[in-house]
């Protein structure tokens, strides 16, 4: 099985849904970890270019632990949108990842660049299984299901499924701190322990479903994408 993630900036999978891929790679399966903005302007005081670099430097740090495919940046931060070009791009990430099972932002998430995200990969991963929609890569034989993760801080979004990360809690957290650019910013700048944010949210959705942490997701429920057996660890 190949689970593709695909967030917006190279944090948010950590945030979102790193638990579940952890407990996903415990089964053996092949993880993709995308994310489509370069991260170059999560930061007030270092400039745009450098922080891209050390953004990029963070994802693969964190993706190491996971032993997780990890691409991305494809655009700047803010400058993404679902026109014909970005889907493009989005297609062939597909095609490149073949994925049995996507997960991403949520359509009501709380800014621009993970509701696109969103867009994107719905119409991307429909239009990779097309064989006269021509990119660089061969199409994907499968439309896959999709999951939406959580939004931030679980605003606007009961999920309809939950996975017990209690015991990928610590893996999570690992990999998170791996990004320090944001961490060390938004201590500083906005006085957001990012830790200890990501831990309320999980131990909130695991109060819900009676465990100690868990997080939460919606099914995509469109045509074509149903399957009739549960697909999340
Ligand atoms: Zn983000």
């Amino acid at each position: 099985m190949r689970v593709l993630a695909v967030g917006a900036h190279p944090d948010d999978l950590e945030f979102l849904c790193v638990g579940t891929l952890a407990k996903f790679k415990e089964k053996k399966v092949e993880i993709f970890m995308f994310y489509l903005c370069n991260g170059n302007k999560g930061h007030f005081e270092i400039p745009s270019p450098e922080l891209a670099k050390i953004r990029k430097k963070e994802a693969e740090e964190s993706a190491k632990i996971l032993g997780a495919e990890i691409q991305g940046g494809i655009f700047p931060d803010l400058d993404i949108y679902p026109d014909k070009e970005s889907r493009k791009k989005v297609v062939d990430l597909v095609r490149v990842a073949r994925p049995d099972l996507v997960i991403t932002h949520s359509p009501k998430d709380y800014m621009c660049d993970h509701t696109t995200t969103s867009k994107l990969l719905v119409d991307a991963s429909f239009i990779a299984t097309l064989p006269n929609y021509k990119t660089e890569h061969k199409p994907h034989a499968l439309i896959p299901p999709i999951f939406f993760m959580d939004t931030l801080a679980g605003v606007n979004f009961l999920p309809t499924e939950y996975v017990d990360i209690t015991d990928f809690i610590d893996i999570k957290e690992k990999m998170l701190l791996c990004h320090q650019s944001q961490y060390k910013w938004l201590k500083e700048h906005d006085g957001i322990d990012y830790v200890d944010f990501m831990r309320k949210v999980a131990s909130f959705r695991g109060l819900q479903c009676g465990v100690p942490f868990a997080e939460g997701f919606r099914a995509y429920s469109v045509w074509g994408r149903i399957k009739p057996k549960r697909l999340l660890p």
